[in-house]
């Protein structure tokens, strides 16, 4: 397979913690039409096991099957690929950029809340966490050390290129990666990998070519393009496409089952009234 390398490849990656909605149709639309001529891969982000539900990926097939979105095999499931996130912690630890971390949530909102942390900053891995931690080598979670990160990737230029509705080529800078995403999460307790992580490491194993996904998550991205670099992962191209919300304006969740596809389904809608609903 020689030219395998330069055929394009997206992927759909839906968590099965509930019925996919017109946001997932759009996600998974997009990552199918922007395939073609190419690859369009699976992805089953279960890693939340306290809420991912085996009728709800049965469900996901099933949908994406009836949208006509046909998908490469094998489909890759996180849950059963902890032991590799847990390889790549290792390594970011041999290198002396993580530290383990006690704190709960209400631990971190009460050290943000004292008089010398000025205002909290809300970025895309959460509260910006104050640090409380760092050097510990005992605790559930497990952060990434940025300041440490960054130092690591001296001088390394940290950047993707982005073609959707915020077209451009971005640059993540150290004082953005400090100040708005900190010591992110690599590992908690309750799930092997955190998002952030096991996101680079799958895409880079399915050799996806663009990531496309929704524009809430382009902020994350800056995250992504810095733990490719630490884990020498390639970056792909990225493609964030714009929300779909209901009337009052709002991003539409999971828990809104009115717009579940299925609901559509069995109320006898077809896949181009899908189309139409969110504006294809
Ligand atoms: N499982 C994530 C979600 O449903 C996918 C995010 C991504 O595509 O990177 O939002």
């Amino acid at each position: 397979m020689a030219c395998s390398a330069k055929l394009k490849r997206t992927r759909f990656a839906p968590s099965p913690t509930g019925p996919l909605h017109l946001g997932h149709a759009m996600a998974a639309i997009v990552a199918f039409e922007r395939a073609d001529p190419g690859e369009f891969l699976l992805r089953i982000e279960d890693l939340d096991q306290s809420r991912a539900r085996p009728h709800w990926e049965a469900q996901i097939y099933d949908d994406l099957a009836w949208l006509g979105l046909g998908w490469q095999t094998p489909v890759i499931r996180q849950s059963e690929r902890l032991n590799i996130y847990a390889q790549a912690i290792d390594k970011l630890s041999e290198l002396g950029l993580t530290y383990h971390c006690s704190c709960t949530r209400a631990d971190i909102r009460a050290a943000l809340a004292a008089p010398q942390e000025g205002a909290p900053i809300l970025g895309p891995d959460g509260l910006v966490y104050p640090g409380t931690c760092r050097g510990k080598t005992s605790g559930d979670t497990i952060r990434l050390d940025m300041a440490r990160a960054l130092d690591h990737l001296k001088g390394r230029t940290l950047s993707f290129e982005e073609s959707g509705t915020q077209a451009g080529y971005y640059t993540a800078t150290e004082d953005w990666l400090l100040t708005h995403c900190g010591d992110v999460v690599l590992s908690r307790k309750d799930m092997g990998a955190a998002y952030h992580l096991a996101v680079v490491i799958d895409d880079a194993a399915q050799g996806i070519t663009e990531v496309t996904r929704g524009e809430d998550l382009f902020e994350a991205t800056f995250i992504h393009v810095l733990v490719q670099a630490l884990l020498e992962l390639p970056t792909p191209q990225y493609h964030h496409h714009r929300l779909v919300r209901d009337e009052a304006g709002k991003r539409l969740a999971k828990r809104d089952d009115a717009r579940a596809i299925a609901t559509y389904r069995a109320e006898g809608a077809s896949p181009a009234d899908i189309r139409k609903m969110i504006g294809f």
